[in-house]
């Protein structure tokens, strides 16, 4: 049996293509340099999938920033405005991605948005009237000729013209149809020149295929195909799909002229029952996607082999591909030498996945892979129970019924106690927890860390700032203060490590977008709460003030989504396990005085099933009630916030309606506030906070400004149930511009007041 990797990381083992790109935008390397950091670690890439044994090693999945902008770019979709700029190519190309404020203009970045159900974001294409699509760049041939120079003989990869089309934004008159046969003279062309390469295989990807689909989207998948397979030649063509399955145009895919197949067979829930249903086309090979290119587990090749036994009775010849590009997995587990040997031998990482591929494609070749010694070794691994096993809290989960899950009395009753209780002005205003994270509030996390400074001295600090933070915030005369979140590097990791039941690496970094990468926690074990966690800080916070300070605490859901979830057991057994822990602290922080507690569930909408009929079944169902868990039991007059970075709920504003909260927070100026008209015909009875400050960009905005927004909120949403507040968190701001913008922010607030 032959292996398929689909794509790997690109930032490098150490985040080299970071750094150097970082000091590249500081201009303290050269272009050349940069460069020469890209090509080495593209070798080395190639190198360590060679090494391991993979048979289908893809090119042209660097970048230095994002494909889908990289695929733009190949196409000449490169929009006026950043040509003005008279950049290098390579600037042209950053100034898109990031924006670009200098000598030779000011433009703003493309849109970016969040990569199907993953948690890397893509740049998003834009289409104008006037934009010719040709093929002009040269960057997957450059790749495979440098791969093959090299040594390496590759698939070139590329983001397909179906999911481009799809993904892209059209800023003109001019509509998909208008463009598709542009579009396909350029793929077409791209084609021929991969032909004239003598490439072999070149791997188109469609991973939009995976969402649902209407019967306009499949005419225009196969209306694309028809055309663009008539120009392969001598190419072999693999249709790469991954995030999901293509019950939708299963049928219609096999219809089609490819050569292979790739079938992601552990999200694509469907696609064996397809495989069974409708068989595979002879002739062709399957790639099956049996390795999890997004998680860090170990592959149970008990579970992918008879996976593999099956698909070889359907398919003349089946390659064992990993699920997606590993892209989404960190680099190694080599060198992660804070974690046990018993914790660490579960994890697979990029690496470590590229030996299972091969080590599957043996036992897959063996008569009785049973019998073998690497099968047994692995099955070893699976045996028995994990550590961290928590009696207590798995029966508290499984105790749990409908009144655990409802707070008493009805969001309306609660109103008017709260208001009583908390005498807050019409159009109160708040912001949404963090404040900036100054170099000192950094160095003093990381001295601390470093045991430079002792626990008592770094706490010293963190209330230094604390006051610093309440002293500023009433003379800015704001009404619901916070503490700033001084003692959080992030707003996972801190809880995390507040937590029993979740593990740290050093480097399991994961690209989220450009250069920026997270480094998830891993939850290994039942999740518990050791004690308090943020109880001293918000009530050192409130003694220093009259006014309500909010308690601060991450969602369960957010929780469990930025981290990496343990397999052995589903997504609600744990978000239900971090809920009890987080109830606790909500408990504990109103039995000591703290009237306002904000629950953040900043990523509940991000891992959303892709297709709607999945949405309640497998997400919805519990992740609501999870966040529920956390408040129903607090007093009435007690008020619970909860914050979203994102405004496009628009399809499920019932269920964020549904989670409960007396108040709400959301991302709302920089989409100029499309969400409003879906919260007035929803009845939507939440109080809101759409944001009035884009606190993303470091520009201040004005008085007047703030106004205008506030005034097309209480056009759609009763004043009375609205909040004055920021976007998101001003944790990357500083101080100065944020002073400022919060200033304009009250007494944009104020003068509303006086005009009701
Ligand atoms: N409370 C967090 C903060 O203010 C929320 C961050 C977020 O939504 N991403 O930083
Ligand atoms: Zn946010």
């Amino acid at each position: 049996m032959q292996t398929s990797v689909i794509g790997f990381p690109r930032v490098g083992a150490l985040r080299e293509l970071k750094f150097a790109s970082e000091k590249y935008f500081r201009k303290e390397i050269t272009t050349e340099e940069l460069k020469d950091t890209a090509k080495s670690l593209r070798s080395t890439h190639w190198l360590k999938q060679k090494e391991a044994g993979i048979d289908y090693i893809s090119s042209n999945d660097f970048s230095y920033y994002d494909i889908m902008l990289d695929t733009a770019v190949i196409f000449g979709i490169v929009p006026k405005r950043y040509k003005k700029l008279g950049l290098s190519e390579l600037d042209t190309y950053f100034a898109m991605a990031r924006g670009y404020q200098g000598a030779m203009g000011d433009v703003k970045a493309l849109a970016m948005k969040k990569w199907f159900n993953t948690n890397y974001h893509y740049i998003v294409p834009e289409i104008g009237d006037e934009t010719e699509i040709k093929l002009t760049g040269t960057k997957p041939f450059d790749e495979y000729t440098e791969a093959k120079e090299a040594g390496f003989d590759t698939k070139p990869v590329i983001i397909g013209p179906f999911t481009f089309l799809k993904l892209a934004r059209f800023t003109g008159e001019k509509k998909i149809s208008d463009l598709k046969d542009a579009v396909l003279k350029a793929y077409c062309e791209m084609l021929d020149k991969f032909n004239r390469l003598k490439a072999e295989w070149i791997q188109i990807e469609e991973p939009y295929l995976v969402c649902d689909l209407t019967s306009e989207d499949i005419a225009l998948f196969t209306g694309l195909y028809k055309e663009l397979l008539t120009s392969k030649g001598n190419l072999k063509i693999l249709l790469q799909t991954y995030f999901g399955d293509i019950r939708d145009c299963y049928e219609e895919i096999t219809r089609l002229d490819f050569d292979g197949i790739g079938l992601d067979l552990i999200e694509g829930k469907e696609n064996l029952s397809l495989i069974a249903k409708h068989g595979f086309p002879k002739g062709k090979i399957l790639f099956a996607g049996v390795v999890n290119g997004k998680n860090i587990w170990k592959n149970n090749y008990g579970e992918s082999l008879e996976m593999i036994g099956r698909l070889k009775q359907a398919a003349d010849e089946v390659i064992i591909s990993t699920s997606c590009s590993l892209l989404l997995s960190p680099f190694t587990t080599d060198g992660e030498t804070g974690i046990s040997d018993e914790i660490l031998r579960h994890f697979a990482f990029a690496v470590e996945k590229l030996n299972e591929l091969k080590e599957l494609a043996v036992l897959g070749d063996a008569l009785d892979y049973q019998g073998e010694s690497l099968f047994k070794a692995n099955t070893d691994e699976f045996e028995g129970k994990r550590a961290f096993e928590d009696k207590a809290v798995q029966d508290a989960v499984s105790r749990l019924n409908e009144s655990d899950f409802t707070r008493r009395p009805v969001r309306a009753e609660r109103a008017s106690i709260q208001k009583e209780a908390l005498k807050l002005p019409i159009l109160p205003t708040t912001t949404i927890g963090s404040f900036p994270q100054t170099a000192g509030v950094k160095r003093n996390r990381s001295e601390f860390k470093k045991g430079i400074i002792d626990e008592e001295t770094y706490n010293k600090n963190i209330f230094s700032y604390i006051e610093d933070c309440i002293n500023k915030q009433q003379e800015l005369d704001l009404d619901v203060l916070v503490h700033g979140e001084f003692e959080r590097n992030d707003m996972v990791e801190f809880f995390g490590e507040c937590l029993e039941g979740f593990v740290f690496t050093q480097n399991a970094w994961v690209q989220s977008y450009g250069t920026r990468c997270v480094k998830p926690p891993i939850i290994f074990g039942d999740v518990s709460r050791k004690g308090p966690m943020t109880v001293k800080y918000i009530k050192y916070a409130q003694s220093l003030t009259e006014k309500p300070v909010k308690g601060m605490l991450t969602g369960p859901v957010t929780i469990l989504n930025w981290s990496f979830p343990r397999e052995d057991i589903s997504r609600r057994e744990i978000a239900m396990q971090i809920a009890l822990a987080l109830k606790d602290e909500v408990l504990e922080l109103e039995a000591e005085g703290i009237k306002v507690i904000q629950i953040d569930e900043a990523a509940l909408r991000e891992k959303l099933p892709l297709r709607k009929a999945d949405r309640y079944s497998d997400y919805l169902d519990w992740a609501i009630p999870a966040f529920r868990l956390c408040h129903s039991s607090v007093k009435p007059e007690t008020q619970i916030h909860t914050h979203m970075c994102y405004s496009e709920f628009g399809d499920i504003i019932k269920d964020i309606d549904n989670m409960d909260a007396d108040v709400i927070s959301f991302e709302a100026s920089r989409s100029s506030m499309a969400i409003l008209d879906d919260l007035q015909k929803a009845g939507f009875e939440t109080q809101a906070g759409p944001g009035v400050y884009d606190i993303h960009s470091p520009r201040v905005p004005g008085t007047e400004e703030i106004k205008e927004l506030i005034k097309k909120i209480i056009q759609k949403i009763d004043p009375k149930q609205v909040w004055v507040n920021p976007d998101c968190g001003l944790k990357t701001r500083g101080w100065e511009e944020t002073y400022e913008s919060l200033s304009h922010l009250t007494e944009a607030a104020k003068e509303m007041r006086g005009v009701l």
